[in-house]
């Protein structure tokens, strides 16, 4: 082998595939749809496409994987992540999972399109599994195709990188293919399927695993697999909670609870609602994971939700998404209990959740507000600004990037804050009377409390511009970069990336992607209305 060849070739990556080394496989060989028992995964192969073509990588991504430019422009990579090659280093595998969905157990679920080629194991030593969505049907498939399309595609492309760049902990994505073929789907579930470019997504993760991969061997009594189970996820993934005994297991699930917190105080910060908090979707890491009809709220309101399977209930809007990580934690702690530990210190973890979620708002709504120490007190003044924002149609992220230009030293008159806020509001004429005189209020009592809190202007607006992004994956934009990718023009795709690495940063020249949603965008499918079909 040559030193080039070494650059350049795939075939050189290093994978260490311990997942289906150290636990039960399916012993059934054939790629059938059934009901899986006693194991943790069944082998299967990605199936062929005809036409695989790459339309997209994230560079960071490739980077952190060892991945040179070279690989990436080679031939194999578009056959390898459009699941055409497995490198004989790969040993490929579908997850058998279950999940509580909107409340109810589902029973088994699993990876239906989604196929984990292995565990590349970085230069740095570090392991990342590589996962294709939308590679073909596995034994987990049950009434459905196990394929993506292009719009569902780029959707969760962009949407795990900027949640990255935004510092939210999320899945990655490698990469995202064309497979050549067309996949039929009935967007709106009303009887009118369409043919739509099928696609496959490059997912990466240090870890897939979801509280239903656990949920699933607790709800059949097979406390033997998820023994296992749990055994290696505890010395793989959280090694320094030490030999798994139950007490460790009680420890674990603490933490579990405590990422997943942090994981939606980050949600609620930059206003991203997933959409299908089912417990299938909830990683054990604390990622964010499955981008399905999720969305990002655009005028500020609790009750959002962009999945119109879940219109009526809404039990996954934007503001429910506390409650709901806290019932899914339920879940999973009800499953881990059987293994022998005592109830209370899973109770203790639940209780966890909340301290860690209470205490995580605060800190990040003085951060959003700027105020360097959060105190009791300004809990009401963030609650009385949520409270304006539901008077007329506010855009949170604009408000937040106005805000930190407010001048501490500069009294503020009504038409000042009207031209300071004014932006952030989706019908300016609202912003008058009544209302205005409610701005004027609550400005200048936020002022009084800057100024109380002595942070120079510049520095507190560098810290709030730290933590409410300029960039965020509106609705309309990702719509924007779907409707020119199915007329084969990929540019926005890749635009997008560009802006969304750097969502703090002004970026001069690319205000076009910081602006409130466009009146055409209201109402379009795919911009406030997203179903599951994908
Ligand atoms: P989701 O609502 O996307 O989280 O999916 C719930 C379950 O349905 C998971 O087990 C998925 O793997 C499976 N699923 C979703 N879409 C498909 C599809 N097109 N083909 C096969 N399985 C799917
Ligand atoms: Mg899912």
């Amino acid at each position: 082998m040559s030193q080039d060849d070494h650059f350049c070739s795939l075939e050189h990556l290093k994978f260490d595939n311990r997942f289906t080394r150290d636990l039960p496989a399916d012993p059934w060989a054939a790629n059938a749809r059934r009901q899986v028992q006693k194991s943790c995964y069944s082998r299967v192969k990605p199936t062929p496409v005809p036409g695989p073509r790459l339309v997209v990588h994230s560079r960071e991504v490739a980077e952190l994987l060892g991945m040179t430019g070279e690989m990436v422009a080679s031939v194999d990579f578009a056959q390898v992540f459009a699941g055409n090659k497995v490198l004989p280093v790969m040993d490929p595998f579908a997850m058998c999972y279950g999940g509580h969905q909107f409340g109810q157990w589902a029973g088994q679920l699993g990876d239906g399109r989604a196929i984990n080629l292995g565990e590349l194991v970085n230069p740095e030593g570090q392991r990342w599994t590589l996962q294709l969505k939308g590679a073909g049907p596995t034994p987990y498939s049950r009434t459905a195709d196990g394929l993506a399309v292009l719009r569902s595609s780029v959707r969760e492309f962009l949407c795990s990188e900027a949640m990255h760049h935004l510092g939210v902990p999320t899945t990655r994505a490698l990469s995202l293919c064309l497979t050549g073929d067309k996949v039929m789907r009935d967007m709106f579930y009303n009887g009118n399927p369409q043919a739509e470019p099928g696609a496959v997504v490059c997912r990466v993760a240090q870890s897939f695993l979801r509280f239903g991969n656990f949920e699933i061997f607790s709800s059949r009594n097979d406390l033997e697999t998820l023994g296992k189970l749990v055994e290696f996820t505890i010395c793989n993934d959280f090694p320094h909670l030490g030999e798994p005994t139950p007490a460790t297991i009680a420890r674990w699930f603490h933490e579990i609870c405590e990422r997943t917190a942090t994981m939606v105080v980050h949600w609620m910060r930059v206003g991203f609602v997933h959409g299908v908090m089912n417990t299938d979707n909830m990683s054990i890491l604390g990622l964010t994971i499955d981008y399905g009809p999720y969305g990002w709220v655009e005028d500020y309101n609790p009750s959002w939700t962009p999945n119109t399977t879940d219109a009526s209930g809404r039990r996954y809007c934007y503001g429910n998404q506390p409650r709901i990580a806290l019932w899914n934690l339920a879940q999973l702690g009800n499953a881990l209990i059987p293994l022998g530990g005592e109830v209370e210190p899973f109770q203790k973890g639940i209780e966890a959740f909340s301290a860690s979620y209470a205490l995580g708002r605060e800190t990040m709504l003085g951060q959003k507000l700027g105020i360097s120490t959060f105190q009791s007190n300004d809990v009401a003044l963030a609650e009385e600004l949520f409270s304006l924002f539901g008077m007329a149609e506010t855009d949170m992220t604009l408000f937040f990037r106005a805000l930190a230009r407010l001048d501490t030293q500069t009294e503020t008159t009504p038409a000042g804050i009207k031209e300071l806020i004014g932006e952030a509001f989706y019908s300016i004429d609202e912003l008058k009377g009544e209302l205005l005189t409610k701005w004027a209020d609550w400005v200048f009592r936020y002022q009084a409390r800057l100024k109380g809190d002595g942070l120079p202007d510049g520095i507190r607006r560098e810290r709030m511009n730290a933590v409410n992004p300029k960039f965020v994956l509106r609705n309309y934009l990702a719509q924007e970069a779907i409707d020119l990718a199915e007329q084969g023009d990929f540019s926005l795709i890749r635009e997008l990336l560009e802006v969304l690495r750097l969502p703090y940063d002004e970026q001069a020249g690319r205000e076009r992607f910081a602006q409130k949603r466009p009146d055409w965008a209201r109402h379009r499918a795919g911009c406030s209305m997203l179903s599951c079909s994908s």
